[in-house]
């Protein structure tokens, strides 16, 4: 196995430092001829860090098992290198989401010039797997969000990856300058997994979405080993529908569920309090069965922040 870690952008900063984004490539030292590709990224939204726990576990374990890679593993854990230094979702100074800034080009704004770097650099890769950590505000369970669009091409792919929910959504709610859009259309198979919380990892989901990782390469070719690794079977949009909880006050949201509960209708979620008065502002009872996907991590709520998703496969 070769492993090699390059510069794929460089610019120099107005206040004498330098942004540097690189990734590391793991390639099996068997001479074929057309080796199969995947690239894995994370940290596009600077303040998401469970990807760069799930890219370092799939990169320790090709550092053990440095015999079993057949093709190409390509890891980019921080692409908003700049972002993830200075705790920023969007990319700093300019203040924009590089997720709406693809696919970019040469002589576009710093941003634009970033993402089209990244793209130009996996362009030609079998498989793309982009993962993100909600934000602050939410814990999501392991789940892939992938576009009605190409999901003849992505569906199964997903399905590989030991994640609990696959959410397909319709091509008319899916933003083009996204970095899934863009490798889609490139031919790459992306897929997007969304799990956790913003600024924390959380270990049993790195674990478990490595496991994910290590199945579907092994299913493509991309590694050869005689371990199996089991996945689970993951539910999908397309067998049920989504609901949504939002705060009916603002107040202190006090969960009572674990997240991730297989839930039934009326089971209490949480309650908003009001720590002034010492009132119960608003109880809050599931709507449907179905498993609670989607938990508000971030206690403050104000009326409408969303308190919880749930699958319902009711109807
Ligand atoms: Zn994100």
């Amino acid at each position: 196995m070769n492993v090699t870690t390059k510069e794929i952008f460089k610019s120099e900063l107005p206040v004498g430092e330098t942004l540097s984004i690189k990734r590391t490539r793991f390639e099996g030292s068997r001479q074929d001829e057309k080796k199969k590709r995947i690239s894995i990224v994370s940290g596009i939204h600077g303040d998401e860090l469970e990807g760069q726990l799930a890219i370092y576990l799939l990169g320790r374990w090709l550092n053990e098992n440095p015999d079993k890679l057949v093709g190409i593993v390509d890891i980019y854990p921080a692409v908003n290198a700049l972002g993830v230094d200075t705790i920023t979702r969007g990319f700093p100074i300019y203040e924009v989401d590089l997720n709406r800034s693809f696919p970019g080009s040469k002589d576009d704004f710093l941003p634009g010039q970033i993402v089209y770097a990244l793209t130009q650099d996996i362009k030609g890769s079998d498989i793309a797997i982009d993962i993100h950590s909600s934000n602050i505000f939410l814990r999501e369970i392991p789940q892939i969000r992938i576009n009605k669009e190409f999901s003849n091409s992505t569906l199964p792919l997903a399905k590989e990856l030991n994640c609990d929910f696959i959410w397909i959504h319709d091509a008319v709610t899916v933003l083009e300058a996204t970095f899934s859009h863009t490798l889609n259309s490139l031919g790459t198979k992306t897929l997007v997994v969304e799990m956790g919380v913003g600024m924390r990892l959380t270990n049993k989901y790195g674990d478990q979405l490595l496991r994910g990782m290590l199945n579907l390469m092994k299913q493509e070719g991309i590694i050869e080993c005689e371990e199996a690794f089991e996945v689970r079977t993951p539910f999908t949009s397309e067998t049920g529908s989504v609901a949504y909880m939002n705060a009916p006050k603002s107040g202190l949201f006090v969960q009572f569920l674990d997240h991730c509960a297989i839930i039934n209708k009326d089971d209490k979620i949480g309650d908003i309090v009001s720590p002034l008065t010492g009132e119960v502002l608003a109880e809050l009872k599931a709507p449907c069965d179905g498993i609670l996907f989607t938990l508000r991590e971030y206690p403050v709520v104000y009326e409408g922040s969303l308190i919880a998703r749930i699958f319902s496969t009711n109807k």
